[in-house]
């Protein structure tokens, strides 16, 4: 299994960003990243510009940021049209693109007031609307953006990093509900712009600044070096088989949680008959506060770089980590479901 960090969730100058393809992949090449995920506004003209594919060695997928008709956003990952697709009804653009055989990923679900107005957040109950793979769980921008007001923009440019906060617990607990139903993957989103900013001479959160802080590393059972790794990665995101995390803290490369049983794997993100007790484990590369989660609950807690648990129950299994107090990783749930698996 191959395990790649990215970015997800940018804007260029394709729709309301501030960066060309060109500044964006020097910039994601600058950075580390292995992959980005462009979802320009109600458009793959990207794509159709030749950008999918390898660039100065990141991996560039283009996604699309559909606007539906109520104004809530859905993220279309593998989308073949969206520009017909805007301002239609939010069932009729899921539906349209599942025959497309897209993922869709409910867009910043994250509840945020910016210069005093409501920005769009998922709206919590859609989510339910048949035919969305996952969530934005942590959406960085909303979430280091909530309660900005224009006087304090000067000081935001400097301090921003000290305002980043996680994922919001409501978002949390609503994900924890849905994943007792069924499979909802989560990723980390960046929803970046890098809006310019002339009167001050620079950009509000430059591309490389934010490539190195929220990424979603993904794990791919084959990876080529070609340009059908970006399918890779999508099929990937659509399983759940990611964890998200804030690599400003620490590189989470390596972080891994899965369970074993009778020798045999299980990754995050899959969906297996429950046969009786399951050893969990969680393995991080740096010391850090590991929680095991069962179904929404705290389950085990350790400070340390390890951590095994044995789950007696069924369940869906999910694990967070802290640095000194501090959001740093978030993953996808091990789904231990007692009676028959239905979506897998
Ligand atoms: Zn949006
Ligand atoms: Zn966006």
């Amino acid at each position: 299994m191959r395990e790649v960090a990215g970015a997800i969730h940018l804007h260029s100058c394709y729709s309301d960003g501030s960066g060309t393809l060109r500044e964006i992949t020097a910039a994601a090449a600058r950075a580390g990243i292995d992959f980005l995920i462009l979802t320009d506004h109600d458009t793959l003209r990207p794509a159709a510009d030749g950008w999918q594919g390898w660039r100065d060695g990141v991996l560039v997928v283009v996604g699309a940021e559909i606007t539906c008709s109520d104004r809530s956003h859905v993220v279309a990952l593998g989308a073949t049209d969206v520009e017909t697709l805007r301002q239609k009804p939010l069932r009729r653009v899921l539906f349209d693109l599942a025959n497309q055989g897209a993922v869709a990923i409910v867009a910043h679900a994250h509840p945020a007031h910016v210069m005093g107005y409501p920005l769009k957040a998922g709206e919590l109950l859609d989510w339910e609307v048949p035919g969305f793979a996952g969530v934005e769980l942590w959406s960085f921008m909303h979430d280091i953006c909530n309660g900005l007001t224009p006087w304090r923009i000067p000081s935001f440019l400097q301090t921003w990093r000290r305002r980043i906060g996680g994922p919001h617990p409501d978002t949390i607990a609503h994900w924890d509900r849905i994943t007792q139903n069924r499979r909802f993957a989560a990723l980390g989103a960046l929803d970046n712009h890098a809006v310019a900013m002339p009167v001050l001479g620079t950009r509000i959160l430059p591309y490389e600044d934010v490539f190195r802080t929220l990424r979603t590393h993904v794990f791919c059972d084959r990876w080529s070096g070609g340009p059908e790794d970006a399918d890779r990665v999508v099929d990937a995101i659509r399983r759940g088989r990611c964890f998200m995390a804030l690599d400003l803290e620490a590189d989470a490369r390596g972080f891994r949680f899965e369970a074993e049983r009778d020798g045999e794997r299980l990754w995050m993100g899959e969906q297996h008959l429950w046969q009786g007790p399951t050893t969990l484990r969680v393995h991080s590369p740096v010391r850090a506060q590991l929680v095991l989660l069962h179904d929404g609950r705290r389950a085990c807690v350790a400070e340390a770089s390890a951590l095994e648990h044995r789950a007696e129950e069924p369940g869906v299994y999910r694990v967070e980590a802290r640095i000194d107090g501090r959001p740093w990783v978030y993953t996808n749930p091990i789904y231990l479901r007692p009676g028959r698996v239905a979506d897998e």
